[in-house]
């Protein structure tokens, strides 16, 4: 068993020793947390540049214990099975925290998009939907959009695998268009979940009253974690992409930053526009001078090597895995508060479950309903992790960990899979 390339392994084993277990349990019940149900690993042929070529790809399906797979796809160049396996496992805890009826899955295909074209795009994604579709359905395993994935693939996703079945199945994939019964709001609704999250966080423990909140990736995450925090009254001092970030003490605004990242390709350009906008390096972006950071870009970014120069009283995790567990010590150290990615991100799968019903036609929900329901949701989540928190001395992530353990062992246990 190699537990050392699972990152979350130690945080589970720790958690496991707060629950009341009995220690015949333990291991076999950590053993099934760390090790995936079963994984694909295959690859599909497409051409690019006129010339056919061999793409790697993953689905990891991790447990399902709490009802189907579910987990979005990715594309990227690095993609390794690890990193797939931990957020799979990311993805089963987190429907267990929130109480979802579905397991914990991860997929993807090791590509760099930047270099593909839109037909090779969708092309590799038809491949990877035809052979999976040999292996899954809509009641198994269903994917969603991830890094460098979103409607308009997930659309594709659909349409292979509709078309190999003959008939169009609504409910194998999520985050599809409202015209393939995806919901509208399932695009804003990580971020929406975010944005609540820290909202509460904030109130709960920041007194001062101009909070300066930055963060990190402007991508379907980062986008409308912003968008909802302006609403909300909060002031977004610095915003982050792929080619570096910008700040502005007085702050900065959605719909302009929106605007010339969808002009210009990246958020860094408002600072040639804009005399008063800073160009910040993006290896320095996490050093911002804020009272809330929310790294909503990629995983491992706060790490042993750079936390101790975090400015930020909170951080609030969008991205999932965005702070490694030696990074995290550091924080809190500090006095630093860490709101974990399987609490603060976890609106888009809790929507993603609404519209897997929408296209199996069991109900129908209005896209205000479905952000009332994810609020309360992801709020009653929040205060039985700080009880919970508080009552036992846990940090934040070891809270989280411990509601969601304990569901999955109860129901684990009453289906006598332990
Ligand atoms: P995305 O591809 O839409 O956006 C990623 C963003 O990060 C882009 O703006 C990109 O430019 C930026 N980025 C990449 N490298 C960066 C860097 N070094 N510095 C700053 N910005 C950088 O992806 P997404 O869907 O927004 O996902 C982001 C993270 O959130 C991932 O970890 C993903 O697994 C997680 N997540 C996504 C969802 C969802 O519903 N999309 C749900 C839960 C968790």
């Amino acid at each position: 068993m190699n537990t050392k390339k699972v990152m979350i392994s130690k945080e589970i084993l720790d958690t496991l020793d707060h629950l009341s277990i009995p220690d015949e349990d333990k291991i076999s019940f950590f053993n099934i947390l760390i090790n995936p149900d079963v994984s694909f690993m295959f690859s599909v042929c497409v051409k690019k540049d006129n010339i056919l070529q061999t793409f790697k790809c993953y689905r990891v399906l991790h447990n399902s214990i709490n009802g189907p797979y579910k987990g979005g796809f990715r594309i990227t160049p690095d993609l390794n099975y690890e990193e797939l396996l931990e957020l799979s496992i990311l993805m089963t805890l987190k429907n267990s925290l929130l109480d979802i009826p579905f397991g914990g899955a991860k997929g993807g295909i090791v590509a760099d998009v930047k270099r593909l074209t839109e037909s090779e795009k969708e092309n590799l994604i038809r491949e990877y939907a035809k052979k999976l579709s040999r292996y899954t359905d809509e009641y198994t395993d269903i994917p969603a959009p991830d890094i460098n994935t979103d409607e308009k693939d997930m659309n594709i996703f659909f349409d292979e695998y509709s078309k190999i079945k003959g008939k169009p199945v609504y409910a194998i994939v999520t985050g599809k268009s409202p015209e393939l019964r995806g919901i509208n709001f399932r695009k804003l609704s990580t971020g929406y979940g975010v944005a609540y999250i820290t909202d509460t966080v904030i109130k709960d423990f920041l007194k001062n009253k101009n909070v300066r909140i930055a963060i990190q990736g402007f991508g379907k995450v980062g986008k409308y974690t912003f968008k909802k925090l302006e609403e909300l009254g909060y002031k977004i001092v610095a915003v982050s992409d792929s080619e570096g970030g910008i700040f502005s003490e007085e702050g900065l605004n959605f719909e302009v930053v929106k605007k010339i990242k969808d002009n210009y390709g990246s958020v860094v350009e408002v600072a040639n526009l804009n005399k008063n906008v800073k160009i910040l390096n993006p290896d320095d972006f996490i050093f911002v001078n804020c009272d809330v950071f929310i790294p909503a870009a990629k995983e491992n970014v706060i790490t042993e090597n750079n936390a101790e120069k975090i400015r930020a009283k909170i951080i609030v995790e969008g991205a999932n895995s965005s702070t490694t567990p030696e990074g995290e010590e550091i924080l809190h150290k500090n006095g630093k508060i860490v709101v974990p990615d399987i609490l603060a991100n976890s609106g888009g799968v809790f929507v993603s479950y609404y519209e897997w019903l929408k296209g199996l036609g069991v109900m129908e929900i209005s896209d205000q309903e479905i952000d009332n329901t994810m609020k309360e949701k992801l709020l009653k989540s929040y205060d039985k992790v700080k009880k919970i928190a508080s009552e036992k001395n846990l940090t934040f992530r070891q809270s989280a960990l411990f509601v969601a353990l304990e569901n999955l062992y109860m129901r684990a246990k009453l289906r006598k899979v332990i």
